[in-house]
């Protein structure tokens, strides 16, 4: 699975400001006379308003909060272009490929300040919408914090995929002591194709995109595919719970570690992800675990090595030195702490320390080769 971080800007062309529904003021004659939301997945939300009074209306603006995990609560502010009237009506678009998209099942708060030439001011109360893919006839199941959604497959299949998430909490809980925080919600598309219509930037190697902050991911599993779907539910929803149980606003956790415990919840490493392992022990060529904290290559081979050296490194961590240091660790990073600096705290090592004792440990203890093939389908990881 190739990693590749696809930054999502929100509001780009819109001014941030800081929440604060404001005062209402409302005038003697200023008033909303209709407020009304469109959603068209995954284009766009479009806003319509209209409002009169005495005086000409001449500010206008919509501001809006996308419900993901932020550190301050930042909502976004449109300023409407509009002809100064006592009777105004209109309308206005977030188009989605100005801000990067939203994921499927994404709410979003948001409401009006309107104001006139008198000075007076209203602002509407906020109001929400779930930016749905209406496009498809979804079916829901729950368990737990997790709910499934598809619309392909019979009620097995979701159960069966639904079996495969819980279990991976399970492994997870065991491997690291985390577990889900908040719900999550799992999006299972029909194919790839599906899935990458449900986007505004896909790539066409987009197989499945965990978006952490929203707590959302999205995945296209065809029903003949479910071996490969019920590895692909516990790589991205792995993610889901790392971030949640290490999410601060200093830092982000190693690359390896994150990749590291999504392919440990997949189960054993596949046969060719051991081959290129070997082959790099044998050449002398692994990459370093330095290297590995940054985002990992876009070319298959290296790609490839970075996930099997990710997912070893892990099995190492919690090998040698147990569950319970894994969960200080990540306890480590979500209070901020650098990646040597963790390493240190909990361990007694940094980076290099590890590198060193990790190739030496690697190299000593070459596994016997699994039977599973290699899945190329690949994903994304949206912050
Ligand atoms: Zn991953």
């Amino acid at each position: 699975m190739i990693r590749k971080v696809a930054p999502m800007v929100l509001a780009v062309l819109l001014l941030p400001a800081l929440f604060s529904p404001g005062t209402v003021r409302a005038g003697d004659g200023l008033r909303v006379l209709d407020n009304s939301v469109q959603a068209e997945f995954p284009y766009r939300i479009s806003f319509s308003l209209s409002a009169d009074s005495d005086a000409d209306i001449t500010d206008i603006r919509l501001c809006y909060r996308v419900d993901r995990t932020n550190f301050a609560r930042v909502s976004s502010e449109a300023y409407i272009d509009f002809v100064p009237a006592t009777s105004v009506s209109i309308d206005w678009a977030l188009e989605m490929i100005k801000i990067g998209g939203l994921p499927p099942g994404s709410n979003l708060e948001y409401w009006w300040t309107i104001e006139d030439a008198d000075g007076d001011r209203i602002t509407t109360a906020p109001a929400g919408i779930v930016f749905d893919d209406n496009r498809y006839p979804w079916q829901s199941l729950t368990q737990g914090q997790v709910t499934l959604y598809w619309y392909q497959g019979d009620k097995a299949f979701a159960q069966d995929l639904m079996l495969a998430a819980q279990q991976a909490l399970v492994h997870l809980n065991e491997y690291t002591a985390t577990e889900l925080e908040r719900p999550v919600k799992l999006y299972v598309y029909a194919d790839a194709r599906d899935l990458q219509g449900s986007m505004i930037h896909s790539q066409e190697w987009t197989g499945g995109v965990a978006f952490t902050r929203y707590g959302i991911m999205a995945i296209g599993i065809a029903p003949e595919k479910l071996d490969w779907g019920r590895k692909a539910i516990a790589h991205e929803l792995t993610h889901l719970v790392i971030h949640q149980a290490t999410l601060n606003p200093y830092n982000t956790i190693p690359t390896w570690l994150d990749e590291g415990l999504a392919m440990s919840s997949e189960g054993p490493l596949s046969a060719p992800f051991n081959s290129y392992l070997d082959r790099a022990i044998s050449e002398n060529s692994l990459i370093s675990v330095q290297s590995l904290a940054s985002p990992f290559s876009a070319y298959t081979d290296a790609a490839s090595l970075s996930y099997a050296q990710s997912y070893r490194l892990v099995e190492f961590l919690i090998d040698s030195y147990g569950q319970d240091k894994m969960f200080d660790l990540l306890k480590t990073f979500q209070a901020g702490s650098t990646y040597d600096g963790a390493l240190l705290k909990v361990y007694g090592f940094d980076m290099d320390g590890l590198d060193y004792l990790w190739q030496d440990w690697v190299t000593q203890s070459e596994q016997p080769i699994a039977e599973n093939g290699l899945n190329l389908e690949l994903e994304s990881v949206v912050d």
